[in-house]
């Protein structure tokens, strides 16, 4: 078992183990419900944390962590035809479906 990701915020942390599961990788979270022991162990170690099974699948998760975190830091982008505001990793208008201005 190889930890990939971890992140105070356990909604990233199941999201970047669905994105795991969904290109065919095997993974646990660990510390789900951690968040109880704050104050009496150290913060990080509270954290939930996604782990990947296989050793050898190991480096294609970090990509995708990579790519998601990426998509994560970046700013929201305006819709050009409706003025809606989408999420970086949306490629087209969850709105209107325009695709995002390049
Ligand atoms: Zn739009």
């Amino acid at each position: 078992m190889t930890l990939v990701y971890t992140h105070e915020n356990l909604t990233l942390v199941v999201n970047v183990s669905t994105a795991l599961q969904n290109a065919g990788i095997k993974t646990q979270i660990k510390n789900q419900y951690a968040a109880g022991g704050r104050g009496e162990i150290p913060c990080f170690e509270t954290w939930p944390e996604v782990w990947v099974a296989s050793q050898f699948q190991v480096k294609q998760a970090k990509e995708i962590v990579a790519q998601i975190t990426l998509e994560s830091t970046q700013p929201d982008w305006q819709c050009t035809h409706c003025t809606e505001l989408n999420g970086a990793a949306f490629d087209f208008c969850w709105h209107c479906d325009s695709p995002k201005p390049r």
